[in-house]
């Protein structure tokens, strides 16, 4: 069978989107590649098809491939595999959300030889029985999805991803596929070398935001009115599908109640939400015929790949440049033309300030709270984390970025609401302890927001400046 074939007859898709069928033949020709392409655009397709490709053995008689797919999201997991059953692919995952009697029977299957692709979180690889199991396969494609969370540097550091290089030997070194939708050169030679690679051992694909039916723009605002002036003129101006981004769920809202007060027909979505009416949300937005606007928090995207969106404004300065590619990069995927809006007002930039101390506790505070939890344990029991957050000295958000990292090193377990039940199981990694660690990963942070300060200050060329800072050629026209 040949690739289209395979496109047409499993997904129904009449042609590859931009760098995919390169990306395929690629890693069909056994070299290892970095994908970096926007959301939504099809990455999956880059290894799922090679996996299709794979999976029956040239002599018949021979031992089935298996791709494994490394993946941080449990929650797409079982959709993207629910997709690939409903094709007539035999697609599994195992994850924390499965029942132990079902986990059984999937680890059995597994090591039975079934199933042509695999999903599972990196997590998985500190269970014994599943690295007994997957030894037990022929692992022809490994493929790294979210592959930036391998990078301290990235946004959305997962610290078992950091150990592939161990689980690409014991896999026997498959040809390995990364994909992620933003990275900088400085993440990508970080995600090559955490997979225990060389530079020259791999092949970048790098699809780039070159769309020429992409109107970018920055605004300087004053105020909410401006804002709202801007939003407004916008979807006048580029009617159709829209989505516009705030940063706190608080602003939102109050937009909300002023476009409802105008009569400017909009759904909201933010992650407090139920999560019943968030699905409904973005179905009436995925929906091929309906044109609406949007109201968002950066919960809101993924999994949304409708191809006529019109505009994406963004109503608030976003926390990174990285952050902003990812979210301009829903506008337009039809190639019609559409308006990427950054709405910059001076004040957003100290909320974002503030929400960047949040996001990077000092090395004192976080050992501060594993002391608590550890020394405090009955009142913790008692009343939750709200115990933790009156010895500490402010009201704000680092506890529950200290509490996530703890979950992510598998430092605690178990459940906090009161009456909690946790372990605290081990002490606190040197990554978490030591300062300068912690200060060069804020300098990061810093770093990424300025450089979107400076896009919004820029005279110059908008795509260009972007190109630039993900490490791709300047476009020569
Ligand atoms: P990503 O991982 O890059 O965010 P996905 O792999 O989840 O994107 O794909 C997003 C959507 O794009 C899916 O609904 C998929 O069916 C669709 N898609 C992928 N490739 C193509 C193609 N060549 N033509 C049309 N639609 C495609
Ligand atoms: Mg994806």
């Amino acid at each position: 069978m040949e690739i289209r074939q395979l496109l047409r007859d499993y997904f129904g898709h009449a042609d590859f989107r931009g760098r995919q069928a390169e990306a395929i033949e690629t890693a069909l020709a056994g070299r290892h590649t970095l994908v970096i392409m926007p959301t939504g655009m099809g990455k999956s397709l880059c290894f799922q098809i090679p996996a299709l490709m794979r999976a029956t053995p040239v002599d018949a008689g021979g031992p089935r491939h298996l791709t494994l797919v490394v993946s941080p999201l449990i929650a797409l997991m079982k959709d993207q595999v629910d997709g690939l059953c409903d094709k007539g692919i035999a697609a599994a995952f195992i994850n924390s959300s499965l029942t132990r009697t079902e986990r059984e029977s999937r680890y059995r299957a597994v090591g039975g030889g079934q199933f042509d692709l695999l999903y599972v979180t990196p997590e998985r690889f500190r269970k014994p029985e599943f690295r007994e199991v997957i030894g037990r396969r022929d692992v022809g494609l490994l493929a790294v999805d979210e592959a930036h969370c391998i990078s301290e540097w990235g946004h959305d550091f997962r610290p078992d991803y950091t150990r592939l290089a161990e689980f690409r030997q014991l896999l026997g070194n498959p040809t390995t596929i990364s994909l992620t939708a933003t990275a900088t050169p400085e993440v990508q030679l970080d995600i090559v070398k955490q997979l225990g690679l060389a530079d020259d051992d791999v092949e970048l694909i790098h699809e780039g935001i070159d769309r020429p039916n992409l109107e970018l723009r920055v605004e300087h605002v004053w105020g909410r009115d401006e804002k709202l002036e801007w939003i407004e003129r916008t979807r006048r101006e580029h009617p159709g599908s829209g989505i516009v981004y705030f940063t706190l769920i608080k602003t939102l809202l109050d937009f909300s109640d002023r476009f409802r007060d105008l009569g400017v027909p909009h759904v909201i979505y933010h992650g407090e939400l139920p999560r019943t009416t968030r699905k409904d949300v973005q179905d009436c937005f995925m929906s091929p015929d309906s044109e609406l606007m949007v109201l968002a928090t950066n919960a809101f995207g993924m999994g949304v790949d409708k191809e006529a969106i019109r505009f994406v404004v963004h109503a608030d300065l976003p926390n990174s440049m990285e952050s902003y590619y990812q979210e301009i990069g829903r506008a337009g995927r039809d190639g019609e033309p559409s308006i990427c809006r950054l709405l910059y007002e001076e004040a957003d930039l100290a909320t974002q300030m503030e929400f960047l101390d949040w996001r990077n506790p000092s090395a004192d505070y976080y050992q501060r709270v594993w002391e608590l939890l550890v020394n405090e344990r009955e009142k913790v029991v008692a009343f939750g984390l709200d115990h933790i957050r009156d010895k500490l000295p402010r009201h704000d958000h680092r506890l529950e970025t200290v509490m996530s990292m703890l979950d992510r090193y598998g430092v605690v377990g178990g459940k906090f609401s009161p009456p909690a039940d946790y372990q605290v199981l081990k002490d606190l990694p040197i990554q978490l302890g030591d300062e300068e660690l912690l200060d060069r990963k804020r300098l990061r942070d810093q770093k990424k927001l300025l450089a979107l300060v400076q896009y919004a200050k820029l005279e110059g060329d908008a795509k260009a400046y972007i190109h630039e800072y993900f490490g791709l050629r300047v476009r020569e026209d």
